[in-house]
């Protein structure tokens, strides 16, 4: 058998009609830029959030980088951030002139340690950057606390976690804004590049509409130096299609981790916790840790089976960041040299889900 990480092909060919049509109006109509499909899909998205806005950006990391440039923050001000996180989430950071405090997560649930952060509040503390890794929804009752006590922003990185919900509330309306990714791996992801903010303040959303065209709302009049960073109409039109079919993609995600939880056996290798309430997770990355990766990989290749890791280098070893690479984040560097993601997708088929398995069971060292 083969198995690829991802199939985007069948993942699409579900609803294939439905997207071509959406792609055919919007081809007929020729409105590219700003067209309607993406107010439209703004205002879906928003309602899908619980939010009262959502403004469509070139991709995920466009979106975080605005919506902290939003909070006009200082240079040299701090935002505490998960040391474990994507390198996006901090370079939205640094790219703002700000200080990202790296903070270790849970080894358990791979999420930012809420008993690690109030050690590293200083005066210089704006906000809390909050990372739903993996799809996970951050347990969110402490960072408010502190975030009240320290009179903090709470800012999300909802890139991997669509629909995730903590506490009934969906991510992306847990903090003050939230930037979102629809890179075509994500579990709400567009035939290309895209990313989205929400935010309950008008304020805010009008700031990134303008930010995102050039500093510009209303045609020739430039209010602050802007970017240019659009969710094209193209990319909402088939967005609109997936959201509709989005809860019901998250729980078969939610079936097939249950599935991988309860039959994988392996006394080399630890597996993700389920957290109590299953809607707090979106599985949109299904990570089991082993001090025998490149092995287990090597193996599960030779068996079809193609596996990938996130992310093998965390962001204090990158060299884009010299400044932090002597520093040590033990915990963080565990799961970096341990985390191998299966395949989890809504289009894995039973058998390929019992075969991959099978494979991980009888994997001899
Ligand atoms: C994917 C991702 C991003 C960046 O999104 P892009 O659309 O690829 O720019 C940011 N943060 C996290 C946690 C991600 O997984």
């Amino acid at each position: 058998m083969e198995i690829p990480y991802c199939n985007f092909y069948k993942l699409h060919e579900r609803y294939r009609d439905e997207i071509d049509q959406a792609i055919k109006i919007v081809l007929d109509h020729g409105q590219f830029i700003q067209g309607q499909e993406l107010t439209a899909f703004e205002q879906q998205f928003a309602q899908f959030c619980g939010t009262k806005y959502a403004v469509g950006v070139g991709n995920g990391l466009d979106a975080l980088i605005l919506s902290l440039m939003t909070l006009h923050f200082e240079p040299g001000d701090e935002i505490i951030v998960p040391a474990n996180t994507y390198i996006a989430t901090i370079l939205a950071i640094t790219h703002n002139h700000c200080v990202p405090v790296l903070v270790e997560p849970d080894e358990h649930t791979s999420l930012i340690d809420p008993t690690k952060i109030e050690e590293k509040i200083t005066p210089k503390t704006k906000a809390i950057l909050v990372v739903h890794f993996y799809g996970r929804a951050v347990e969110m009752a402490p960072i408010v606390r502190l975030a009240e006590k320290y009179h903090l922003h709470i800012v999300e990185d909802g890139a991997q976690a669509h629909g995730a919900q903590y506490q009934g509330n969906r991510v992306g309306h847990l903090g003050t804004i939230a930037g979102f990714s629809f890179h075509p791996t994500k579990n709400l992801g567009c035939c290309g590049d895209g990313g989205i903010v929400t935010t309950d303040r008008e304020d805010l959303a009008n700031e990134i509409r303008a930010l995102r065209n050039y500093g510009s709302i209303e045609k020739y009049v430039h209010i602050c130096k802007g970017f240019h960073s659009k969710l094209d109409t193209l990319q909402a039109a088939v967005l609109s299609v997936k959201l509709r079919h989005l809860d019901a993609d998250n729980a078969i995600r939610r079936k097939i981790a249950k599935f991988y939880c309860e039959h994988i056996h392996h006394p080399l290798i630890t597996l993700p916790v389920h957290p109590k309430d299953e809607l707090e997770h979106v599985w949109h990355i299904f990570s089991i840790f082993t001090e025998k990766r490149a092995e287990l990989q090597a193996y599960l290749q030779s068996k079809g089976i193609q596996t990938v890791m996130h992310y093998p280098i965390p962001p204090h070893k990158a060299p884009a960041y010299p400044e932090w690479n002597q520093l040590s984040f033990p915990i963080t560097e565990k799961l970096a040299v341990e985390e191998l993601s299966l395949p989890l997708h809504p289009v894995l088929t039973q058998d390929e889900v019992e075969y991959i398995v099978e494979s991980i069971n009888q994997w001899k060292v």
